[in-house]
């Protein structure tokens, strides 16, 4: 029944998931027949299933026989209230969303006070729809008005692990209950001085900050013209560039920028199936990474990716950067990391989840590997093709199981922390009422 498994796995002892092909994406990176034990929420041990049957002689067991085991995906970026509005601006770049008058009105009625149910149902299937594709920590963006506060409210009633924005251009330290906040500072258009040294204040104080920035040659021109410089420098000279100042997309960055990104640490977000969809063109990850610059994942929205899916945007990231840099570029496995240790790190989680390692939070996805998408799946001592295989052919559709924090929140696909067939026809029914107002 929806609810029963939804206790911490350590409440009932110590949990054994045994029988899977185990990736741990630590450093060590261990890969192979493992067995993981859950304890208080937390991994107790990740080691060969015998050694971890005899020190948890007592452990519930779960069989994992035909299942890869993965550290829950991490979506750094994603604006959820979109989810409503999927396929209302097709074919259009990102600077024409403005001349479709049919999406304006859809935002004004997402912010006003008869549209909120319309955007809490966009933003619980946004987020249910993460959850059941593998995602078990998100950071969302609200791009309508209090859609923060709803998209805090929806993840902890999901129990996903999160972060959610906060759009203040004076940036006052304020005291919010639920998920950590990063405040936002929206993209180069919508930049002035005075916000920039607000920003800078909040960031000493140790805040986290995302922007969009220069995710097209429109914004890097734009930012040129009103300030005389490129988006990187920009930031720099307001000594906003850390490990605490998230950039999403990051494309048009030139050498000495991305030196700089290096040397301070800045995160990247890259959304590769957006900005294909919206002919940005083709982010330099392959450097990026080269120079040690960090780098997770983000779907973006449903109006400019249509699916909510990080294994797209695994397989979109590698094939992109493939086209750009080479086939011997970007290898698998560095990919899986970027979707997983890589998230954890550009949202200041790392140490509590992103890996499977003793002590740290439980967080983890099982895949159907006997799915045909999946097979033939090959693991052995100097060979294997499961990194290749979860990256170019795995789905979401292939996660069966998603703990979060030692609890089970999806199992055999079947949510048990919401219930899933009514988010989907509450999500039906605010489409049906937000078109017919603005159509
Ligand atoms: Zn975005």
């Amino acid at each position: 029944m929806p609810g029963s498994d939804l206790a911490p796995a350590g409440d009932r002892g110590v949990l054994l998931l045994e029988g899977g092909l185990v990736l741990t994406l630590d450093d060590a990176g261990s890969a192979g027949p493992l067995s993981v034990a859950v304890e208080d929420g937390r991994i107790a041990a990740v080691g060969p299933g015998d050694a971890l049957r005899r020190r948890f002689p007592a452990a519930g067991r779960v069989d994992c026989e035909g299942r890869v085991l993965l550290p829950g995906l991490v979506n750094a970026h994603l604006h959820p209230e979109l989810q409503v509005l999927k396929g209302a601006v097709e074919e259009l770049h990102l600077h024409d969303w403005e001349d479709a008058a049919h999406f304006d009105q859809a935002l004004v009625l997402l912010s006003s006070p008869e549209g909120r149910w319309i955007q809490r149902a966009g933003i619980r299937a946004a987020l249910a729809d993460c959850l059941l594709t593998g995602t078990t920590c998100l950071a969302t963006y609200g791009v309508t008005a209090a859609s923060d506060e709803v998209a805090a409210e929806e993840l902890v009633a999901l129990r996903l692990r999160g972060h959610v924005t906060v759009r203040d251009v004076s940036f006052t330290p304020a005291e919010r209950p639920g998920p950590p906040r990063i405040y936002r500072l929206h993209a180069e258009e919508a930049l002035t001085p005075v916000e920039l040294e607000a920003a800078a204040r909040a960031h000493a104080r140790g805040e986290r900050l995302i922007m969009h920035a220069a995710e097209t040659e429109q914004r890097l021109e734009l930012v040129l013209e009103r300030f005389g410089t490129t988006t990187v420098r920009l930031l720099e000279r307001y000594g906003l560039l850390s490990p605490r100042m998230l950039l999403s997309h990051a494309l048009y960055v030139d050498d000495e920028e991305r030196a700089l990104l290096a040397r301070r640490g800045v995160p990247i977000i890259s959304s590769p199936s957006a900005e294909m969809k919206l002919a940005d063109g083709i982010a330099p990850i392959v450097d990026y990474v080269e120079r040690g610059v960090p780098v997770a994942l983000g779907t973006d929205s449903a109006v400019c990716n249509n699916s909510n899916d990080l294994f797209g945007e695994m397989r979109h990231l590698g094939l992109l950067q493939k086209l750009r840099f080479g086939a011997d570029a970007m290898p698998a496995e560095r990919i899986l990391r970027m979707a997983t240790a890589d998230g954890a790190r550009a949202l200041g989680g790392w140490g509590e989840h992103g890996a499977l390692v003793e002590g740290w939070s439980a967080d983890l996805v099982l895949l159907d590997a006997h799915n045909p998408r999946l097979q033939p799946l090959v693991h052995r001592d100097g060979y294997s093709n499961v990194a290749a295989n979860l990256v170019y052919a795995a789905t979401g559709q292939d996660v069966t199981d998603v703990m979060v924090a030692g609890r089970w929140l999806v199992r055999d696909r079947r949510l048990l922390c919401a219930d899933g067939p009514a988010i989907w026809e509450e999500l039906a029914r605010a489409a049906s009422a937000l078109y017919d107002r603005i159509l």
